[in-house]
């Protein structure tokens, strides 16, 4: 065992360990009583039950330690448990744990919202709200864009998401899991053409921005849209980087419109692309951001960030709920925040794409049926198609997908089609857990083959 492998965070070794079959009998136990208590429709993609997590590590009920490569959907970028998180929380859970910032308000959510308004792209004016999940902070956005405009109309693209409430339903593109049976949705929303360069048969950003901006000419009319809303680089659509122009031709288009252009970086931003938000990759400043998933190391956070003028448009009461901006998550979020700043987060996440991106790539070379590589940062995927054939092959993505669980590596899919795997480690991961994980998705290729 070298010095590596003994490495501890947050005293877990960081070692893969497998002692029982993945899931092992308590985990099995205790999803047994899940199904019991748990509705159905809160799906489980690995019963595995976690009792401890930190670096790079997941460990579960039956002992086994598995390599993470999920980070709970890109949240706890700055590692589980992370130290500077811990202590934040800690300190405040012991201080006091909610008074509703409408009432009494506290330091640190002024602090929260200083730092998103420092840190977001733009150096204009700017002011934040803070909510409680992703989902709250889109429809917020969309309040803001609407109530700043007078307008109704809210422009969405192919292959987003952007949550699972009656109006982000509305807003996300795919129908199953998300929209099956959950209708009607709210009305205005209005989904257009995106880019999304494997499958754009060559046409360039400019050109599919031109296509989208005529259809909202045409059926929506721009001086009816409120805002446009789009992700800097597409999350649950499959790790989908638009081509270069598609973006700004797009950001050009809402500000000569006064359309409020809303960047939704709830997965993409801090620090997840190797910038602090995918918006810097495409040159642009968005009107509002979304932010949540990484912001807080796991506890549940999000914010709406944008023009000053916009967001005090809205009159006092218009914003807001009971638990916004609760002081424990906004400590935990400090934390984070702090981490990422102390340890130039967007560099760890460029050295991860560094590592991964060339194994990614000679894995294409010998499987024909890796049809794609894409990503940015720590957030990286492979599309697997029938080789020689665009046609999407989500059977054998599912395949390598339950290869890897089995082998203790943590792995998601994604994708309108559901023929994406993708990469999300934290950025606490130990660089040899990193190689491990990737022999592993390499032999569950060989495996599957
Ligand atoms: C996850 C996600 C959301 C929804 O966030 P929740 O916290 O799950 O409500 C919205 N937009 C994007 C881009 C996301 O990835």
């Amino acid at each position: 065992m070298t010095l590596m492998t003994e490495r501890a965070v947050n005293d877990i070794v960081q070692e893969r360990r497998l002692v029982t079959a993945i899931p092992g009998p308590a985990s099995l136990a205790m999803h047994a009583r899940k199904t019991a208590a748990v509705s159905a429709g809160v799906g489980v993609m690995l019963p595995v039950y976690v009792t401890r997590a930190g670096g790079g590590i997941l460990v579960d009920a039956d002992g086994n330690s598995l390599i993470d490569l999920g980070s709970g959907i890109a949240v706890t970028t700055v590692g589980n448990a992370n130290p500077d998180v811990v202590a934040g929380v800690q300190a405040q859970v012991e201080a006091f744990t909610h008074t509703c910032f409408m009432v009494t308000p506290y330091a640190g959510y002024v602090e929260v919202c200083e730092a998103l308004n420092r840190l977001t792209p733009g150096d204009h004016e700017k002011r934040s709200a803070l909510f409680n999940s992703g989902a709250e902070a889109v429809e917020n956005a969309v309040k803001v864009a609407r109530l700043a405009t007078g307008r109704a109309a809210v422009v969405v693209f192919e292959h987003g998401y952007h949550g699972r409430t009656n109006l982000t339903m509305g807003l996300t593109a795919k129908n199953m899991p998300y929209k099956q049976g959950f209708g009607p949705f709210a009305p205005e929303i209005y989904r257009v053409p995106t880019s999304y360069p494997f499958r754009d048969r060559g046409l360039s950003g400019p050109e599919l921005a031109a296509m989208a901006i005529t259809r909202i000419e045409k059926e929506i009319g721009a001086g009816n849209v409120a805002a446009i809303l789009i992700e800097p680089l597409q999350g649950e659509g499959g790790f989908i980087a638009p081509a270069p122009g598609f973006l700004p031709a797009l950001v050009d288009f809402a500000r000569a419109n006064g359309i409020v252009f809303i960047s939704d970086e709830i997965q993409s931003g801090f620090c997840r692309t190797g910038q602090w938000f995918a918006s810097e990759h495409e040159g642009i400043v968005p009107d509002l951001i979304t932010t949540a998933k990484g912001i807080a190391g796991g506890m549940p956070l999000a914010g709406v960030t944008g023009r000053a003028e916009l967001m005090d448009a809205v009159h006092a009461g218009g914003l807001g709920g009971t638990y916004g901006g609760n002081p424990v998550a906004c400590a935990g979020a400090l934390g984070a925040i702090r981490w990422m700043e102390d340890n130039d987060a967007p560099a760890i996440a460029r050295d991860i794409q560094a590592t991964v991106m060339p194994r990614l790539r000679a894995l294409q070379a010998a499987h024909p049926a890796i049809g794609d590589v894409r990503g940015r940062g720590a957030m990286l995927a492979v599309e697997l198609v029938v080789p020689g054939t665009m046609e999407p092959d989500a059977a054998r993505t599912s395949a390598v997908s339950a290869h890897c669980h089995a082998a203790g590596v943590v792995t998601l899919t994604t994708g309108t089609y559901g023929n994406v795997l993708r990469f999300l480690p934290p950025l606490s991961i130990p660089q040899h857990l990193l190689e491990e994980a990737f022999d592993v998705v390499a032999e569950a290729f060989d495996a599957t083959a």
